[in-house]
């Protein structure tokens, strides 16, 4: 029988680390599913017998002592005590019953094989997470464009799933007393056959009975019907960086919904649509606004009262100021995230006014300024 190179078969270097050969593996796997239009079950089958050896440490430190051996002799036949050489198209399938076996525990069987074979309801966390953690929360806050700038304090109102009051989000009724479970003997998972095209393939749901903990208590809490879990409205109060905008995102760690049984709440995440302001746009980390002059201020300049973000603060305007010039307030622009001592400017625009109806008296200045110019 030839023996196959199982790092060219994944397309991984020798020196792959396990979480190389995994990644290899279920892109493989998927590419190469016979139920896909590209699928080819040889192929299949042999990135399987493959993975099986070098997806465990133990088998693939076996593999590159022996198998490569065998290789460098180029069909050599008599084996490094194994006696007849190796066959690891065997020894990749020793565990297995119906001839065809997954490592479980390794690989979500839900990912690649959930719709195929109807592992039930999509990704199927078999085998991994004995009780569900803490879905995340993503909300989008309005926020007025003065609080986006310079930050602010804001309470929400959430329904979410949270710790259960009865229980203390242990599942177990008050005195109730916990044992281990009859059903799963304490495992949180059953093993299951499955037979399919390739034979069985053997794969670990969660317990149905104590819903992946592992052990039952004698009388599961009323309230929240031994999940741990109920839902409640909560009261989060979420604090606004200065210097947010519409393009990020803060997250307050653990406030999503509470895990099953104590297990790690989710995180929640916020992101914010800002109010627009009527005087001032943002623009990055300045502040753009515009002002109107007379031409008369323009031509002598003067010293003039603005609106800023903080307040009124006097601008000088220059001698001989153009429409469209612009002027810059530093330190009046947006504080930096997390640096909020740092601020852009605040750019002002320029606009001179003509005006638009002049007394006779005013006309007879003009004339008089025309001959001047
Ligand atoms: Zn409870
Ligand atoms: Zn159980």
């Amino acid at each position: 029988m030839p023996n196959k190179d199982y790092y060219e078969l994944l397309g991984v270097s020798k020196s792959a680390s396990q979480e190389e050969i995994k990644k290899a593996f279920r892109k493989l796997a998927h590419e190469h599913h016979p139920d896909k239009k590209s699928g080819d079950e040889a192929k299949f089958k042999e990135i399987n017998e493959a993975y099986q050896v070098i997806g465990s440490e133990e088998k693939r430190k076996q593999y590159d002592q022996f198998g490569s051996a065998y290789n460098s002799a180029g069909g050599f036949n008599a084996g490094q005590g194994f006696g007849g050489g190796f066959n690891w198209q065997d020894f990749a399938r020793q565990n297995s019953s119906g001839g065809f076996s997954f490592n479980s525990e390794d690989i979500d069987l839900g990912d690649i094989f959930g719709d195929v074979f109807g592992f039930g309801g999509g990704r199927s966390r078999a085998g991994r997470a004995r009780t569900s953690v803490g879905e995340d929360i993503e909300i989008v806050l309005t926020i007025d464009f003065k609080e986006a700038i310079f930050g602010a304090e804001k309470l929400i109102y959430l329904e979410k799933n949270d710790t259960c009051d009865g229980c203390q989000g242990s599942g177990a009724e008050a005195g109730s007393k916990i044992s281990t479970c009859p059903e799963c003997k304490g495992a949180g998972q059953i093993r299951q056959t499955q037979r399919t095209i390739f034979g069985n393939i053997a794969t670990n749901v969660v317990c149905g009975t104590c819903h992946g903990a592992g052990e039952k208590p004698e009388k599961f809490c009323s309230k929240c019907h031994g999940s741990g879990r109920v839902k409640n409205k909560k009261e989060i109060k979420i604090s606004i960086p200065a210097g947010i905008d519409e393009n990020q995102q803060i997250k307050i760690s653990g406030a999503g919904h509470a895990g099953e049984k104590k297990i790690r709440a989710g995180d929640l995440y916020v992101s914010f649509k800002i109010n627009p302001d009527k005087k001032f746009v943002r623009q990055g980390q300045n502040i753009l606004t515009k002002l109107s002059i007379d031409f008369v201020q323009a031509a002598l300049g003067d010293k003039i009262e603005i609106e800023t973000l903080d307040g009124v603060v006097s601008l000088k305007i220059p001698e001989g100021t153009q429409t469209g010039k612009v002027l810059s307030l530093s330190n009046k622009g947006v504080p930096e995230l997390n640096r909020p001592n740092r601020r852009g400017d605040m750019l002002v625009e320029v606009v001179v006014k003509t005006p638009e109806r002049i007394s006779r008296q005013g006309k007879k200045l003009l004339e008089e300024l025309k001959n001047e110019l």
